[in-house]
This record gives structure tokens, sequence and C-alpha cells, in this order.
């Protein structure tokens, strides 16, 4: 690294340009806005022609206060969410990025707006303040980003500790068939399929009581397992939608006939290598079939689950490392994605994430060191940002959009990250 040039390692931005809304205490939300969201959710559920059902488990006669951690697939969650829960307010934690496409609406409903992957101790400071001030549900998505292959993410130890300090119950809202409808690489285009959601209280104030905060991530991490690929062989979901394979050479990089990484792509219902010419057709069913040859992997999250052990072995041999030359767009508040210009990101192991830039007339370095970095925000093709595949490197008051030009490099690089920290911790 280079130590010898002071950087500055916080973006000092012209006058105009403000820092915002970390740290603001929730407001409790009005009534209107309680009856108003459900009606509106309710609307567009209304609209899915595969219909959506909602089941409830253990949950009568629970009132809030409670904490509701759900999984995150697609947009449609929040309308589940709000269909599933009406009576009662719900006040839920966004990104920055969620924040800004209804910055006033959701300020007003008591959105709690955090920087993505960080330590963020106002979060702990709103929770308290929405579970016992308020009386109400205090909601969060903690795999922080839509699941790239249908399964549960990481998930971070300090959500256990978040419900243990609160004590109140923890209740469970476990979306299914989200994913189906719109997988997040599939670039907008939405199939024919249902909406099915349980939602369970899968621990009681008195057991929140008597459990460590390791058994409680315990019985978090079993309750928020999934499998949408699974769940759509399980009910027998088919889509026959003719681009559905289209985009899943994003999450599916590598070549597992050649082991070449970055040359797949998707045509209609086929993925398939430039490099070696192997093809596979994604059935109606969700499953992969080479159409020549074995076929390496027909569920699609063992693929990805591969994908990552290459990565860790990579790691492990000192192979692994990204640098690049990136045009960066910052998030300093909800209302401005603010152009820096270009800057270097490098990743590995030893370092983390490093960028460094010159904006307004200072020299920059932004570090994320892998110890405490336990996941990647990553998007295909950002409808925000002119459509660029990027990911972002957040700080406690800011977020960094890194708008790379490599082909399908996200994935990877989202990989990487969650395998360092577990190597790096273990
Ligand atoms: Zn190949």
């Amino acid at each position: 690294m280079n130590n010898s040039r002071d950087f500055l390692t916080e973006i000092v931005y012209p006058d105009g340009i403000e820092r915002s809304a970390v740290g603001k205490v929730p407001a409790k939300q009005p009534d209107k806005i309680t009856k108003g969201a459900y009606r509106l959710s309710s609307a567009i559920l209304s609209l899915v022609r595969a219909g959506y059902k909602i089941e409830k488990i253990n949950m009568d006669g629970l009132k809030p206060p409670y904490i509701l951690l759900a999984n995150h697939m697609q947009f449609m969650d929040f309308a589940m969410l709000f269909r599933a829960t009406y009576p009662h307010k719900v006040n839920v934690v966004a990104a920055f990025n969620v924040f800004h496409l209804f910055p006033k609406i959701m300020e007003k409903a008591g959105c709690i707006c955090t920087h993505k992957f960080t330590t963020d101790t106002a979060l702990v400071r709103s929770c308290k303040k929405v579970l016992k001030e308020y009386g109400d549900v205090f909601c969060m998505y903690p795999e922080a980003r839509y699941t790239p292959d249908g399964t549960q993410s990481v998930l971070p130890d300090a959500i256990g500790k978040l419900v243990k300090k609160n004590g109140v119950p923890l209740v469970v809202m476990l979306n299914h068939g989200n994913y189906l409808n719109l997988p997040f690489w599939a670039d907008y285009t939405y199939r024919k399929s249902p909406f099915n959601a349980t939602v369970k209280q899968v621990l009681t104030a008195e057991q929140v009581e008597s459990m460590t905060v390791d058994e409680i991530n315990a019985v978090i991490r079993e309750e928020m397992t999934y499998d949408d690929f699974k769940w759509q062989k399980d009910n027998n979901i088919i889509i026959k939608h003719k681009k559905r394979a289209e985009g899943l050479h994003k999450v599916l990089y590598q070549c597992p006939a050649c082991n070449t990484e970055h040359k797949m792509n998707t045509k209609g219902i086929h993925l398939f290598c430039e490099e070696c010419g192997k093809k596979w057709e994604m059935t109606t069913l969700g499953e992969l079939k080479a159409l020549n040859g074995e076929t390496e992997f027909s569920h699609i999250p063992d693929w990805y689950k591969w994908e990552r052990e290459n990565v860790r072995n990579e790691l492990l041999q000192g192979k692994y490392s990204y640098k690049e030359e990136v045009e960066i767009v910052s998030q300093p508040n909800v209302n401005d994605y603010v152009p820096l210009g270009k800057g270097v990101v490098t990743h590995d192991l030893e370092n983390g994430f490093v960028i460094e830039g010159h904006y307004n007339g200072h020299d920059y370095r932004i570090a994320r060191p892998t110890k405490g970095l336990y996941s990647l925000h990553i998007e295909y093709g950002f409808n925000q940002l002119e459509g660029a595949d990027c990911f972002e490197i957040s700080t406690t008051n800011d977020s960094f959009y890194c708008m790379t030009k490599k082909k399908d490099i996200v994935t990877k690089l989202a990989l990487a990250t969650e395998e360092a920290f577990k190597i790096a911790n273990e």
C-alpha cells in the first residue's frame, strides 16, 4: 500500500452536498400510512396472475412489539410484508439506494435508513425506540441483498445480539416464489409464479430471555434457510417464460466443463460457454440439462456453491486478487448520487477492499478490511446507475458504487468477500 501520501479517509464534498439521515430516529408511523401501505400492497398483489398465499404459524394472539426478519428476493417482498402484518405498524430498515426511490414517504413511514454491511450503532438505538417506545414491529432483511441463487445469504451474528438485547418475540417471514417470479439477474422480466410466505413466531420473549446469543443465531439461521429452486420442484411450479435463462450467466459465471470464468452467456432458455461451446437448457422446472454430455449441476444453487468453493481455494492458495480502475458514484444522502470520477479499487485477502481516488481537490482512500466485511452489495445492470454492473462499498456515513467494466465479475467479488471474511475470522 502507498503510505507515502496523505489520503483523506472520508470524501470532502463541495458546499451544497450534505451528508444525511444516518442516526435519525424513525418517526412513529401515522395510521394513514399503515392503512395506505396495506391497501396499496393488497391492490398490487391482487394483480399477480399466479396468486399469493400467506400462512401464519404460532402467530395467534401475538401483538407487537416484536422483531420481524424476512428474506429478500425482490421489491414485491414489501407488498407481502404489509399485507401479512396489517394492522400492525412496521418500521422497516432500508438501505440508501431504496430510500432514494421515495425518500419523503419512507421517512414519514418511519423507515430506518442505513448503509449496508456497516456497524451502525444508530440502528440499535432506532430498534429500541420502535420496540420500547412505539410498541411496534421492527423489520429487517438481514441478508441486506437480493439472493443471487435463490438460497439464503450470509447472516451476521449481530442479529442475534439485537434480538437478545431487546427481549421481544422473534418472527421470521420466509418468502417463497418471489425469486422465481423475478430472479435478481433477470433484467426485470417477470415470470408467472405465485408468491407464498410463511410468517412464524420462532421465539417467544421468554425463550429469547432464556437463550444465549449463539443459540438465538442458530435458530435464526435454521428458520431462514430456503431454496427457491427446490421449492419450485417440490411444488411443481412450471415456468414457461421464453427467456427464462437470460441473465443467469451473471450468477453462473464459471463453466464447469472447462473451468473458464467470465465467458458464460445466455439466450432464451439456454446457458452456454463461449470458450468451450458447452450448452445447457434451463427446464420449465428451473433445472439445468446439458445438451451434450454430462450435466455437471442440474440444481442451480449447487453450481453457485461450486463457484464459491473455487473462490475459497483461490483465496487460500494466495491466487485471488482484483484490481480495476472504475467510475465511482457516492451516496452521502438519500437524494444525491454524486459522481466522484475514476478511482482504483483493489480487493484481496490481506487488505480487503481499498478504493483510492481524487475528488474535490483531495486524494482519498476508503478501506474496508476483510475481517469486518461479511458480505458485499452487488447489482446486475443497476437501473439507478445507467444499467451498470456494480458493487457497493459502504462506510458508516457514505456509500460508494463502483461501476465495473469487467464481464460478470461482481458475483465473484461477492463470493470472495464472504469467503475471505470466513477465512480471516476462522
Ligand atoms: Zn466452457
